[in-house]
């Protein structure tokens, strides 16, 4: 497995919820933590690594490997205040940074990797964290959040930088 990029069309499906959270689910939230911190980034959603389930991983402390790795599985968003603008990268676009504005506290409510509900509150970072890995198991990018004419400038550079990989 592999965190893939864009333009693949999985990062555009609409994640399942997961029903079983079985061994096949464990070996996927393993794999994303790995991924995670070896990439390394602070979260990923499993429609990066080609599952669209509603599985996503995250750790504000990625460069303490494994120490706290969080999941949130079919995550929920019950509550939102105040805003907050931030560049955000995201390891399925790479080289893009965009300015979003985001919930600056939120709460989330979903499973952890044991079934039990998780009840959460965040805020600054982790709320932007959160937010990101949601919109991705809604099939949205941080492409998204920018202008039409950034987003195309984007996808022509990829677009070319495709077809130069395919040529060599
Ligand atoms: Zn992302």
């Amino acid at each position: 497995m592999e965190i893939v990029a864009y333009p693949d069309p999985i990062l555009r499906e609409k994640a399942e919820p997961v029903r079983n959270i079985d061994r096949d689910i464990q070996d996927l939230i393993e794999i994303m933590g790995e991924l995670m911190y070896g990439a390394p980034g602070i979260g990923l959603a499993a429609n990066q690594v080609g599952v669209a389930k509603q599985i996503f991983v995250f750790d504000l402390d990625y460069r303490e490997k494994g120490k706290s790795l969080n999941v949130l599985i079919n995550p929920t968003i019950v509550s939102a205040e105040d805003r907050i603008e931030f560049e955000e990268g995201c390891l399925s676009v790479p080289d893009f940074l965009a300015k979003t504005t985001r919930r600056k506290y939120i709460k989330v409510k979903g499973l952890d990797r044991k079934g039990e509900p998780i009840d959460m509150e965040a805020e600054g970072l982790l709320a932007i964290c959160i937010q990101h890995e949601i919109d991705h198991l809604n099939g949205t990018l941080i492409l998204d959040h920018v202008s039409r004419l950034k987003r195309n400038l984007y996808t022509k550079r990829i677009e070319k930088l495709m077809k130069r990989d395919r040529d060599r």
